[in-house]
């Protein structure tokens, strides 16, 4: 459906997307994850025609985005970042000034304004100024207009920032919905949000991709760093003693916060967490010590946003103050 090849846009000498390359099939929400500054807005606005690129090539079901921009974009439906709202209108007379600027006319133009504002619930205000309108309720006329035209997919930047609670659940339901219909990319900085949405994951760092899976297959990349904590009243040197002949730990370090009990991370390369924490069971059983507590901390999607959007920005340290920054952002973010 989308085929994205090396995609690198530069400002001056600022690489903001490098050599990006991914493939969008029919069918699926697909989640563009990644922390302020990533490049995901960069990336949107090349793939929807908005922006050129530097280099690579950019094809909606085999129309290139740069040689046939006409034919491309009909087959897109975007919501920008900022969408272009004419605030003096009301959501009808925006929806018709699109939907004719798309092509449409008469009949087929009213049936299909009418399908959107029923999609987008905003029959109750379709005749209020927009300027007038909730900022949750701008935004589903910003989905309204990027529907019209019908194309096959759509594009929606940061749909949920800068709404409050219940308008981002209203939001996220409608993006479920329309994920039955279209194809969907919709970007995000909040993990939680693109877990709850998308089948499928693209976390960007630093203008590249770093990771593409689903969601529960990215949980599974960090499988190998399973983390069991125990707290037991051995000591320290007891509790090293006691699980000296457990395989497959990898790492051991005791918390210097909590005097009163030793308590022990143990880290793990196994597949199956519990059967480590099987064996560490029993190996305090046999040498008749007491574990007062044991915790097993899997990993999740947020432990995968964090080790490489992080990894990524070691690789590219050289770029100095503004890494530290997105770090700082990303993890403000996911925690
Ligand atoms: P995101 O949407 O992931 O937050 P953007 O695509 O907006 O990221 O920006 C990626 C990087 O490119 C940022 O570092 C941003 O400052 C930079 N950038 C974006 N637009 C411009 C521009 N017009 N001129 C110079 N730098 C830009
Ligand atoms: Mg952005």
């Amino acid at each position: 459906m989308i085929s994205v090849e090396h995609l690198t846009k530069c400002y001056g000498d600022f690489t903001a997307v490098d050599d990006l390359s991914f493939e969008i099939v029919e069918g699926h929400v697909y989640g563009f994850l990644g922390p302020n500054g990533a490049g995901k807005s960069t990336t949107m606005n090349i793939m929807t025609g908005c922006l050129s690129a530097t280099s690579g090539h950019v094809r909606i079901d085999g129309y290139d985005i740069f040689e046939e921009p006409n034919k491309a974009k009909k087959l897109i439906g975007y919501l920008p970042e900022q969408p272009p709202l004419y605030m003096s209108e009301t959501p009808l007379e925006y929806l018709k000034f699109v939907g004719e600027a798309k092509g449409l006319r008469g009949a087929e133009l009213k049936k299909q304004i009418e399908e959107v504002i029923q999609r987008t619930k905003l029959t109750d205000v379709k005749n209020r100024c927009i300027s007038a309108l909730s900022k949750g309720y701008k935004q589903r006329v910003g989905i309204a207009q990027a529907l019209l035209g019908n194309p096959k997919v759509i594009i929606l930047d940061e749909p949920t920032v800068g709404l409050d609670p219940i308008q981002i659940i209203e939001i996220r339901d409608l993006i479920k919905e329309l994920g039955k219909t279209h194809t969907v990319i919709f970007s995000s900085h909040i993990l939680s949000e693109v877990q709850a949405i998308c089948d499928q994951v693209l976390i960007i760092s630093k203008g590249k991709l770093v990771a593409f899976d689903e969601p529960s297959k990215l949980e599974k990349l960090l499988m190998t760093t399973n983390e069991i904590i125990i707290t037991s009243d051995a000591t320290r040197e007891e509790i090293k003693e006691t699980l000296a002949d457990v395989n497959h730990i990898t790492d051991m370090s005791f918390d210097e916060r909590n005097t009163e009990y030793a308590v022990a991370h143990i880290r793990t390369d196994h597949d199956n967490i519990y059967d480590i924490s099987g064996a560490i069971f029993s190996a305090f059983a046999a040498k008749g010590k007491v574990l007062l507590e044991m915790t097993l901390k899997k990993a999740n999607l947020e432990d995968v946003f964090i080790e490489l959007t992080e990894n990524s920005n070691k690789d590219n340290a050289s770029s100095g103050s503004e890494t530290d920054m997105e770090i700082t952002e990303s993890e403000e973010v996911v925690r």
